[in-house]
């Protein structure tokens, strides 16, 4: 597994260097955004640990510019910010993170999400599983999502690893309330440390990509005092 770390403060990034390098992880290591953008491309690591303050791009705009770069590895993300510093942008629905981590932080921690962002990604491997709904396709396997138009024709989702397992998980069980526990088992299974706030930023950020009026949500619905729910008709 490869991790690249983008970190412009060297002692934080050798210590996590040498933690995450004790657990078996070969690590890369750079201290800005455009030398980020280059080592991404070569090494095609699994988890990029990506401060959010770096000279030149700053970690919102490398994040950004890796989602949006087509046909590359969709990494995991782990964003880690400065207590306050922009803290809500961070969490906000305008970065493509998977989870945030707010410095200082022990190295113990940084490891613990680190292997739970890569188990994510076994969570649905090896389960041969496509969900439809009138409106939507999840092949858990393959990862792909889809939405079907009223034109009939289908089109891709693109979707974050997190986003995509959180349809999947509400697609399994359409008309299900789901409160955050539930979803955070779901997709973080034990190991998650965090707010349950970022429930509700991830829940935000498929909305934006699934819903034709995010603000006023057709398919994934806020269930008041509970949690979330998705409806739409279950095609067996
Ligand atoms: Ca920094």
């Amino acid at each position: 597994m490869d991790i690249l770390i983008v970190e412009d403060e060297p002692e934080i990034a050798k210590l996590i260097q040498l933690r995450l390098e004790r657990e078996g992880f070969t690590c890369h290591w750079c201290r800005d955004g455009l030398t980020a953008l280059q080592v991404f491309q070569k090494q095609q690591p699994d988890v990029i640990i990506l401060d959010l303050m770096l000279p030149g791009l700053d970690g919102l705009e490398v994040c950004a510019r890796i989602r949006q770069r087509p046909g590359a590895k969709d990494p995991y993300i782990l964003m880690l910010t400065a207590k306050g510093e922009e803290i809500d942008r961070v969490i906000g629905l305008s970065t493509g993170a998977d989870d945030y981590l707010v410095k200082p932080f022990s190295p113990t921690e940084l490891v613990a999400r680190v292997r739970a962002l890569l188990r994510r990604s076994l969570r649905y491997g090896g389960q041969s599983l496509v969900y439809r709904t009138q409106h939507f396709t999840v092949d858990a396997d393959r990862h792909i999502a889809s939405r079907q138009l009223d034109s009939g024709e289908s089109e891709p989702l693109d979707l974050t690893t997190l986003e995509f397992n959180l349809l999947a998980t509400f697609i399994s069980q359409p008309g299900r309330v789901w409160n955050r526990t539930q979803l955070i088992d779901k997709l973080w299974g034990n190991d998650f440390f965090g707010d349950e706030r970022v429930v509700d930023t991830h829940v935000a950020r498929l909305r934006k990509k699934i819903e034709p009026d995010p603000s006023n949500p057709t398919f994934v619905k806020t269930v008041i005092g509970v949690g979330y729910k998705f409806e739409d008709e279950a095609i067996v």
